[in-house]
C-alpha cells in the first residue's frame, strides 16, 4: 500500500564522516564526533526549533540515501555475528532495508541561527556527511529508556580495539587539532578505529593490509599489528 506521494529531507546531516567505511555502527559510540543538522528550506526557520534547546538529545530520522539504488533484502549477515548467520531485515539494523530509514539518538549541544540557517550542533552520530534528514524529535527519557530491555546480539556495546600512532602520525593529528576545523581529532580518531571497521573475517587471521578512513578532508592511514590498531599517516585529500 502506498500512502504517501513524497518524504522530503527537512535537513542535511553534516558531519566528520566521508565515506561509509569506518562510521560507527551506532550513535553514541564516538562522542568526540561534533556535526551540524542543517535545516533546509522551506523548514528552516528558527520556530520550527523553538523549546528543542531544553533536551539534552535528538532523534533523527534519516535515509540511507547511499545504498537506496541498492534496494532492501530479506535476510542480512550482522557484522556482531562475524558474517556467518543470517537473521531477518526487521530483527536488525542493517541499512537495506525497505523504505531505507535509519534512527539515530544524538547529543544537541546548541542551536545556531545565523544569515538564515538555523542549525543543530550534535554529537555522537553515526551518519554519513550529508545524510537527508526526514525528521528531528526530543529524546523523551522516561519514555525512551527502558532499563529493562533485552539487546538481543547487539545487548553490549562492541569491544574496543587498541589504537596507537607512529610518533609522526601523532605530531600530524597534534597539528590539526589546533585548527578550528578538526575539534578533538585524537580522541575521534581513537574513537571511530577503536570500533574495529574491518569486516568480520578479516578479523580472525594475520592482516597485513594497509587501510584508511575519511574524516574530515583527511584520509587517515592504518594497519593491523599483532591486535593493535597503528595509525601511520595522515594524507590530505580525502
Ligand atoms: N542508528 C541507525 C539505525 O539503527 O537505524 C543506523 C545504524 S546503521 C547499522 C549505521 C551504519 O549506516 C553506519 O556505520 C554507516 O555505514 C551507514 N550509514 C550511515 N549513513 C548512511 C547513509 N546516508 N547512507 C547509507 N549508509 C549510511
Amino acid at each position: 500500500m502506498t500512502f504517501t506521494s513524497q518524504i522530503q529531507a527537512v535537513a542535511l546531516c553534516r558531519t566528520p564522516y566521508k565515506q561509509k567505511f569506518g562510521i560507527p555502527r551506532q550513535p553514541g559510540l564516538v562522542g568526540a564526533a561534533r556535526g551540524f543538522v542543517e535545516l533546509q528550506p522551506p523548514f528552516n526557520h528558527i520556530d520550527a526549533v523553538r523549546g528543542l534547546e531544553q533536551y539534552s538529545h535528538l532523534w533523527l530520522l534519516f535515509s540511507f540515501h547511499e545504498n537506496l539504488s541498492q534496494g532492501w533484502k530479506t535476510t542480512v549477515r550482522p557484522p556482531r555475528l562475524g558474517g556467518n548467520e543470517k537473521l531477518g531485515v526487521f530483527a536488525t539494523r542493517s541499512t537495506f532495508r525497505p523504505n531505507g530509514i535509519g534512527q539515530s539518538v544524538v547529543k544537541l549541544h546548541k542551536i545556531h541561527h545565523k544569515n538564515g540557517i538555523v542549525s543543530l550542533e550534535i554529537s555522537g552520530m553515526d551518519l554519513l556527511d550529508g545524510t537527508p534528514v526526514i525528521d528531528i524529535k526530543p529524546y523523551i527519557p522516561f519514555s525512551d529508556a527502558i532499563e529493562t530491555a533485552q539487546g538481543g546480539i547487539a545487548h553490549e556495546a562492541p569491544v574496543l580495539a587498541e589504537v596507537k600512532f607512529t610518533e609522526q602520525a601523532h605530531q600530524q593529528v597534534k597539528a590539526y587539532e589546533k585548527l578550528e576545523q578538526y575539534p578533538r581529532f585524537e580522541e575521534l580518531i581513537i574513537g571511530v578505529l577503536a570500533q574495529d571497521p574491518r569486516p568480520a573475517y578479516k578479523k580472525s587471521k594475520a592482516d597485513p593490509k594497509e587501510y584508511q578512513v575519511a574524516l574530515y578532508d583527511l584520509d587517515i592511514l592504518w594497519h593491523m599489528q599483532d591486535d593493535a590498531i597503528v595509525v601511520t599517516e595522515l594524507r590530505a585529500g580525502a
